[in-house]
């Protein structure tokens, strides 16, 4: 963005700051505009996880579109409403008497009524030996960005979740061989997942085993496989390896801004996304309401909506129709 507009931005009393891009905070953007709110976008991307999936086949409306189409077309409408947005992320939050400051990691401080975090969760890593070496050699935590690059090789996806599910299917349109490595003997992936990953040829899957450490030369070559009821160590031979092993909240921003987590580290929001500080608002993978860890594109981004209706409300309530 450029820095007259941060610069104006800086010179504002916006209505609400919405923290993330991804689909919780791009739709409680839309619907902000759409309140006729002054927001911003303050965000280190745009489509958070969303962006980094693969074949996205749940979202209403899309019958299978790709993370990052889907993030496109997000992106598309809530730009249409000429919302700000600022690729960067947020240091702190404090509140100034009636408002909030929001300061990013560049140092720039930004002032508004409410603020909205939609900030997710942050990709868990294997951390284990090669794998920071490897990093982009080899080792990818982005499917759809890098299964291009793996066409007729051997790749390996670490997890048995959704996120793993749908990175492997993916990388079985490109790879001649895809391994599934998860640490049990069940995949925590939806159903429909599960069978048509039981059918898929390409796919083996490697169950109750764990990655020790991914060797190669320039790029990875292989990885070292623990079978965990065994303790039987050996090689495999891979050109790539997807982490697809979920994710966790960023507790310091929360608990460095005062509000109240629970014992994972996830915000404590109410149903109207309320978090323990009035006037800041939370919404999408980073809050404890997702039940059952039911993190979904349509949970977070109907979170979004809310939050914003929320915000909205308050704004009115507090400060009345003088808005800046
Ligand atoms: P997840 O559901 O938490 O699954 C993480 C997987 O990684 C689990 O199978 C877990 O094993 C494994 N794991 C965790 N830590 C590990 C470690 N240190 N070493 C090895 N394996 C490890 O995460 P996710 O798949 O990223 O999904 C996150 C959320 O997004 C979920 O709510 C999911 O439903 C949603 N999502 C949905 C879709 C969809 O198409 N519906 C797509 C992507 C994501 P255990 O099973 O043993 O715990």
């Amino acid at each position: 963005m450029a820095g007259d507009v941060v610069d104006e931005l800086k010179s504002k009393l916006l209505d609400v700051i919405i923290v993330g891009g991804g689909p919780a905070g791009l739709n409680a953007a839309l619907y902000a505009a759409r309140y006729k709110l002054s927001v911003a976008v303050i965000s280190e991307d745009i489509g958070g996880q969303v962006g980094k999936a693969g074949w996205v086949e749940n979202y209403l409306g899309y019958e299978r579109i790709m993370g990052p189409d889907l993030v496109s077309k997000f992106e598309q409408h809530v730009k249409s409403y000429g919302v700000p947005f600022l690729l960067d992320s947020v240091a702190s939050v404090r509140r100034d008497g009636d408002i909030f400051i929001v300061t990013t990691a560049s140092g720039d401080e930004f002032r508004s009524r409410t603020v909205i975090l939609a900030v997710g969760e942050r990709r868990r890593k294997l951390n284990v030996k090669g794998e920071k070496e490897f990093d982009g050699k080899g080792v990818s935590y982005c499917a759809p960005c890098d299964a291009p690059l793996f066409r007729d090789k051997v790749v390996a996806v670490v997890g048995g979740g959704d996120a793993a599910a749908s990175a492997a299917l993916l990388l079985t349109e490109y790879a001649k061989k895809v391994y599934m490595i998860h640490r049990r003997d069940k995949l925590r992936a939806e159903p429909t997942y599960q069978d048509i990953l039981m059918k898929n040829k390409k796919i083996e899957i490697l169950w109750n085993t764990i990655v020790k450490e991914l060797r190669g030369d320039k790029l990875l070559r292989s990885a070292v496989l623990q079978r965990v009821d065994t303790g039987q160590e050996y090689s495999l031979s891979i050109d790539g390896i997807f982490v697809e092993i979920g994710a966790e909240p960023p507790v310091e921003l929360f608990r460095g801004i005062g509000l109240k987590t629970d014992e994972r580290g996830y915000l404590v929001v109410n149903n109207l996304m309320e978090t323990s500080e009035p006037g800041i608002y939370a919404a999408g993978d980073a809050v404890n309401i997702t039940p059952l860890d039911f993190r979904q594109i349509t949970v977070a981004a109907g979170q979004g909506a809310l939050a914003a209706y929320s915000a909205y409300n308050y704004i009115l309530k507090r400060f009345g129709q003088a808005r800046q």
